[in-house]
């Protein structure tokens, strides 16, 4: 931890006009906890529970998971724990459970697809979370959602699986919030109906650029699109911010743009409730957070979407805007 930042680690992740939003810390594994703690974060905004599987050699039992996720959530002291269902596929790969090769991995079985083809294996991971939610608070947010229907899939195998529980642990669950990444354009899209269904969006930006743009995240030639900052884009994720709004539907942001410098400002402009990064990006963000001001943040964003055409625009408006802000 530097130095500089480290009176910040027990300090709000506040605005310089007193605009109160969550700044959170993305995890691999229960082991990162401790440094997210150290780090100052306000809760795990992204438990990556698929490292949990690829480093096994067999399908993890619900009882290795109940003690994972039960550790996890222990640690946390009563900080939320967001974890995410089983992401796997795509550039994930499993000892135990060979996946058929793709030609085209990130658009096809992965993640929730898998998850309701082979419901058991989701079931099992959604017991050993609901066990794990009597030990602190956790949140459950179910990836690369695309349509409606998938949604309330997964969300039709989560309640049955709660009321099977609930007949030895009264009231499992209760304090559960349901939620899915927003990383499928059809899913940004559609936010407006999907925010009815969830408690909470996490906005997934590595895989919603990669979708949006076309362009595979994993290769060099074509990185030049990743744009977190084009105009186009930013507009895609207002939209997403107020559909969650309108419905009292919490919205965080868990890719990479949630911790990026000149993303900040915009972000903070658009709305968003919870930034949810890699630890050592936390005390950065909630020091610049604290010299910004939430109105001043709306109009660079109004200004951005309005008189910029390119994502080097929006980026030297930005730049020049923090000088004098
Ligand atoms: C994302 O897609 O932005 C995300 C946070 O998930 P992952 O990087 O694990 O796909
Ligand atoms: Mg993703």
């Amino acid at each position: 931890v530097r130095q500089q930042w480290k009176k910040m680690v027990n300090q709000p992740s506040v605005t310089a006009d007193g605009q109160q939003y969550k700044i959170s810390a993305n995890i691999g594994s229960s082991v990162d906890i401790s440094s997210a703690i150290k780090n100052g974060a306000d809760g795990v905004g992204l438990f990556r529970t698929e490292f949990l599987y690829m480093k096994s050699d067999h399908l993890p039992t619900e009882e290795e998971q109940f003690n994972a996720y039960r550790r996890a959530v222990e640690q946390l002291n009563g900080k939320r724990l967001v974890v995410r269902t089983l992401d796997i596929g795509g550039d994930k790969p499993l000892q135990f459970m060979p996946l058929p090769k793709e030609m085209n991995p990130f658009l096809g079985y992965r993640a929730i697809r898998i998850a309701l083809d082979r419901p058991e294996m989701f079931r099992t991971q959604l017991r050993a979370l609901l066990r794990a939610s009597e030990f602190g608070k956790i949140n459950i947010m179910f990836p690369m959602i695309t349509t409606l229907e998938e949604l309330q899939t997964a969300k039709n195998i989560y309640y049955e699986e709660q009321q099977k529980l609930a007949v030895d642990h009264p009231g499992i669950g209760r304090d559960i919030h349901l939620g899915i990444m927003i990383e499928v354009p059809l899913a940004a899209l559609n936010a407006d109906r999907l925010a009815s269904e969830v408690d909470f969006f996490s906005i997934g930006t590595n895989d919603l650029i990669q979708y949006c743009f076309a362009a595979d995240r994993g290769n060099d030639s074509v990185s030049y699109l990743y744009q977190p900052l084009n105009p186009t884009f930013l507009k895609l994720i207002k939209h997403i911010i107020d559909a969650g709004h309108a419905h009292d539907t919490t919205v965080a942001m868990c890719g990479e743009m949630a911790g990026d410098r000149y993303a900040l400002p915009l972000l903070i402009g658009m709305g968003l409730d919870i930034y949810s990064m890699s630890a050592s990006s936390i005390l950065r963000t909630r020091s610049m957070m604290k010299q910004l001001d939430s109105k001043k943040c709306q109009e660079l964003y109004q200004q951005a979407v309005t008189t910029c055409d390119s994502m080097t625009g929006v980026k030297q408006l930005v730049q020049k805007w923090l000088v004098t802000n």
